[in-house]
């Protein structure tokens, strides 16, 4: 591997080396506000006092940065709610929870916990504690701050480090967007939000949800209709992520299915009939009618003066219409542009990696992939909403049963009743709040 015998500058050991840059900082400053509560909140220092208050909103529920009482470290404690409404939701919740507690993968992000539940009876929602990061590569890219050929690269490289993982077990995440790529104040990178992943599809006749992936970042074989699709999905997503971290703007931003699909012929070129061949005969025809396009991938050169010669061949081979055709992770991450970001990880970021008093002392592998592939048989068992509860709860017991102390909410708390409020935005956090969570008596 190159790392040992790469050449190192000077603005790369600047990078991270256990502290972040002054550069990094500004990063993560741009973000700031948009965690804070109150503007009140605002102006205390974050080391004298930090609240627990919200951090994220969405369809899923509401996910808060909190203390953990065990060992004082700050979490991020997930709510989803009403999770036993149709069987649907409820074993996509389920298996993102499996999920969630199988991961063991620095850029992909795990479960540290489960809040014990309530008897079955009264059991409706379910709050999971997972690792905690301050940013996420959407807030970052929206920013003014600047962002480096070098922040690019080690970002990508991470990105695509953490798929690797993700598809050798199996898991196409299906939702891969800036927003669901957290990041640290050392611009640790790992993937995220793991609601509409699924477990890779072998057969090819059985059909697979078109309900996937963010617009603008859908890859052309689910726009144009195709029933079943592969990994290929997520690399489409990341090569418009790469594009939108060199241009600092989304690459096809279309308000309809229909306009994507144009904006995407725009750049690659009018598919030939092979590259067209998972398209239903409505988006084939669509594209036969449309004037004849030539590709202009050169325009990818305009993106940035970022945009050199290595990463526009990296980006054109992700941006590929068919994905029969399209790079895979793995070979994207053996393509030349990845080397520096690689060198940047593991020579200061990483935990595989160690310093020794003879120099450091590099892993065998630089990208590792899962030991063992997701295992979703347990769902063959799953027919009804009750099944699927009494399989969650036990799921969630069981958990329980080893040495730590389990956690519940703490209702005494003045963060309970705005952490209560699902769904609605909350800002008036009260600031001297004990800990939203307690240990459980035993
Ligand atoms: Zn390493």
């Amino acid at each position: 591997m190159a790392v040992c015998g790469s050449r190192i500058s000077h603005s790369q050991m600047a990078f991270a080396n256990g502290s972040s840059s002054a550069h990094d900082r500004a990063i993560l400053s741009a973000t700031q506000t948009y965690y804070q509560p109150s503007p009140a909140a605002s102006s205390v220092p974050r080391r004298e006092f930090e609240p627990d208050r919200p951090i994220g909103y969405g369809a899923f529920g509401v996910v808060w940065s909190v203390t953990d009482p065990r060992d004082g470290k700050r979490v991020a404690l997930k709510k989803m709610p009403h999770v036993f409404q149709n069987l649907i939701s409820c074993k996509r919740v389920y298996r993102e929870l499996k999920m969630l507690f199988f991961f063991n993968h620095d850029n992909v992000l795990r479960a540290l916990d489960i809040l014990q539940p309530p008897h079955v009876d009264f059991f409706e929602e379910i709050y999971v504690v997972t690792e905690l990061l301050q940013s996420d590569l959407h807030k970052i890219i929206v920013s003014p701050q600047p962002l480096s050929s070098d922040h690019v690269k080690v970002f990508l490289y991470q990105i695509l480090r953490g798929l690797k993982y993700l598809h050798s077990a199996g898991i196409l995440h299906r939702d891969i967007k800036p927003g669901n790529l957290l990041v640290n104040s050392n611009c640790v990178l790992k993937v995220c939000d793991f609601g509409l992943a699924r477990v890779e599809e072998p057969d090819t006749s059985k059909h697979m949800t078109q309900e996937v992936v963010t617009q603008y970042y859908r890859a052309p074989e689910i726009l144009v209709g195709s029933k079943h699709y592969t990994s290929a999905v997520d690399m489409w997503s990341v090569g418009c992520i790469f594009a939108e971290l060199l241009g600092r703007r989304i690459l096809f931003q279309a308000q309809s299915p229909i306009t994507q699909l144009n904006l995407i012929t725009d750049l690659l070129g009018t598919p030939s009939m092979e590259d067209m061949k998972y398209a239903c005969d409505g988006a084939r025809a669509h594209l036969l009618r449309m004037p004849h396009k030539p590709p202009c991938l050169s325009a990818l050169y305009g993106l940035s003066s970022h945009a050199t010669h290595e990463a526009v061949h990296l980006l054109s081979r992700m941006l590929v219409f068919n994905p029969d055709k399209r790079i895979s992770c793995i070979d994207a991450l053996a393509h030349p542009y990845l080397d520096e970001g690689r060198l940047r990880y593991h020579t200061c970021m990483c935990n595989c990696c160690h310093n020794t008093s003879a120099g450091r002392q590099y892993t065998g592998e630089f990208e590792p992939a899962a030991p063992q592939r997701f295992d979703c048989l347990y769902e063959d068992d799953l027919h009804t909403v009750l099944q699927v509860k009494e399989a969650l709860h036990k799921f969630i017991t069981d958990r329980h049963q080893g040495n730590t102390v389990p956690l519940c909410i703490n209702p005494q708390s003045a963060a309970f009743k705005s952490f209560a409020r699902t769904g609605k935005k909350v800002f008036d956090v009260p600031s001297d709040a004990a800990n939203l969570l307690i240990p459980v008596r035993q």
